[in-house]
């Protein structure tokens, strides 16, 4: 969600500011801002809307000179988008200029007591509080003020720091908002993800919260709050610049759906060796398995769908009863959570700001802790006792593919490794769930090759006004997340139900035409799928069917859609792929901005 960067170096700061913010554009900002120091003033420039604006503003950064700078996409959170509210933010002599990505939870109250002492405020942000207590605290040690004013403030913190009274700094800090140091040669950077820096450096400091930077164009030195300097590891990027540039496509999100089979042979096949799953990342022995009383899934949004499905998986396959919860709510229902339990909490940036609070609430109650994320070195990661990652690489569109896909993968690998452990597979079951894990990639990437099929669908429905999902057992959680997919993208309006829910209140909507899609590739459940399909066609529904290749829907199907066959647990994975296209093509008929939904931020940073 929105975006830093700040850079120092030997060359004029704003045209690289614009560049990285460019990188950033991806995670969502209604406007944008940058500062330098022109020698021992701050100069800076903010625009409402797109960066464009703020390009034109500064003929692309040349008209703000200065070779230190800082600058911010803006997701408001408090007060309209607008040139005033944009950051930076100025303290009232110009001395000190802020940008800030999360929420100050306690702004009234600073804002009070700083207005009390003659500070005046010309913006409705929270982040202006920030830029007043600088000034406020500063009597010449800009290190006492720093920790002074993060000692003040609650709340979700990335900042990016001027100071004019040092033109050959800046500094940072965070706390529950990812930012992360990149160590250039001559130059230094800081920035919210590696996208925007990879151009320029791969070595990278991953923060602590409250850690604080001093970056200078030959050195970056990180403190904590005693003033002592802390000695960080540089950690080295892998992956390819290609990785978060459009290649030739016109969206990221096409681009990351057909990445999907590289991203899981990256997350399964290292993990499967000689025919056995071999979790090295992480240290839940076979005794700790057994013990597991429950298991709580924490997440959000898609990543919550992923939840949904391994409730189905590993309660099948484990027996051992799963909860899936919406973190925003798992964190303030008092949750019944203690040490025999196990919590996994998946996000792909690592830094969802309701999934690291829900994780800590867990963690509290002496929970056990496993994440899936893809972020390494990110915040739940982080808080984590034991990490798996999706080895999904960055992923740029705010509609989330790859990474969901990924997450899925893991939830397979570890309910059936802890299937193995508790001794409820037998060898012959274990050896197929294994093959067709293998064989996974290359069916996604059969299923793919239907995009001319899915075009076609997506140019009939594109003008429907409200679409619907139906299926059940893990159809019904593809569903969830197939009517995700259309409405975040197409602003269509849809619902995914539960096929055996729909007559209960639902079903007064369906009309003629309504368009309803029906998965049922659940072997045991298709013929009472296609039932409720059946009650929804005989109502004026247009159907769309999704079926495995060995079940034949077209006696209600008006469309039907085909999928390779699988283990009945893996066959989300192949359902998903069908159903992202769709979501893409029809957002693409409708003209809209694909790759950056209105309203949308990509890591959702703040509460
Ligand atoms: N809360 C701040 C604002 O509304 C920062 C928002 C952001 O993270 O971009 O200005």
């Amino acid at each position: 969600m929105c975006g830093i960067v700040g850079y120092i170096g030997g060359s004029q700061a704003a045209p690289i500011l614009l560049e990285s913010l460019e990188k950033l554009e991806y995670r969502g900002y209604d406007s944008a801002g940058v500062a330098v120091y022109n020698k021992n003033a701050i100069e800076f420039a903010k625009s409402k809307g797109r960066l464009v604006n703020l390009k034109e503003k500064t003929n692309n950064g040349e008209d703000l000179k200065g070779i230190v700078g800082i600058g911010h996409t803006r997701w408001a959170t408090h007060g309209e988008p607008s040139d005033l509210n944009a950051h930076p933010h100025l303290s009232s002599s110009g001395r000190f200029a802020v940008v800030h990505n999360g929420i100050i939870e306690n702004y009234i109250s600073l804002k009070k007591k700083l207005c009390d002492k003659g500070f005046e405020f010309i913006s409705e942000t929270d982040t202006e509080v920030i830029a007043h207590l600088f000034e406020y605290y500063y009597k010449g040690d800009i290190m006492d003020t720093i920790i002074k004013v993060i000692d003040r403030v609650e709340g979700s913190y990335a900042l990016g720091v001027l100071c004019s009274d040092y033109p050959d700094r800046f500094f940072a800090v965070r706390k529950s908002s990812p930012m992360i140091v990149g160590l250039g040669d001559g130059e230094n950077f800081i920035s919210s993800d590696v996208a925007a820096i990879i151009k320029h450096t791969r070595d990278i400091y991953y923060l602590e919260d409250n850690e604080i930077v001093v970056l200078k164009a030959d050195g970056v030195k990180v403190y904590n709050t005693d003033k002592e300097e802390v000695k960080k590891e540089v950690s080295k990027v892998t992956w390819d610049i290609d990785a978060a540039e459009k290649g030739g496509y016109e969206h990221f999100m096409m681009k990351e759906i057909e990445e999907q089979p590289t991203a899981l042979e990256k997350t399964i096949s290292p993990r499967i060796k000689d025919g056995k799953i071999v979790l090295d990342d992480i240290s839940l022995t076979t005794e700790d398995i057994k013990k597991i009383r429950k298991i709580y899934i924490i997440a959000c949004g898609s990543a919550y769908h992923v939840g949904v499905v391994a409730k189905y998986v590993i309660e099948k396959m484990c027996r051992i009863s799963v909860e899936t919860q919406v973190a925003s709510e798992f964190r303030y229902c008092d949750p019944i959570v203690g040490a025999n339990d196990l919590v996994i909490a998946i996000s792909q940036s690592g830094e969802t700001a309701d999934t690291l609070a829900a994780l800590k609430e867990a963690k509290n109650h002496g929970a056990r802790i496993l994440s899936i994320v893809n972020v390494v070195g990110s915040a739940i990661a982080n808080a984590s006792d034991d990490v798996l990652y999706t080895w999904a690489g960055p992923e740029i569109a705010v509609a989330t593919t790859k990474a969901y896909s990924t997450q899925l993968s893991v939830i397979y690998l570890l309910a059936t490794y802890m299937a193995d452990k508790l001794g409820l597979l037998t060898s012959g079951e274990y050896a197929k769930l294994i093959r067709d894990l293998q064989e996974l990639p290359a069916k996604v990437a059969e299923v793919l090759e239907n995009k001319d099929k899915i075009q076609y669908l997506a140019s009939k429905f594109f003008n429907c006004h409200s679409i619907f999902f139906i299926g059940r057992n893990l159809d019904y959680a593809v569903a969830l997340e197939g009517s995700l997919k259309l409405k975040e993208i197409s602003y269509i309006h849809s619902e995914a139900y539960a096929a055996g829910e729909l007559k209960h209140g639902t079903i007064s909507l369906i009309e003629d035409g309504t368009l309803v899609i029906a998965i049922a590739t659940n072997n045991d459940l298709f013929d009472k799928t296609v039932s409720n399909a059946k009650e929804v066609k005989a109502r004026g529904a247009v159907v769309m069917g999704i079926a495995t290749e060995k079940n034949d829907m077209s006696e209600v199907a008006d469309y039907e859609i085909k999928i390779p066959d699988t283990s009945d647990i893996l066959l989300p994975s192949l359902t998903v792929i069908p159903l992202q296209m769709f979501g893409y093509y029809v957002a693409s008929n409708k003209g809209c901005d694909i790759d950056k939904p209105r309203n949308l931020a990509k890591s959702v940073t703040v509460e």
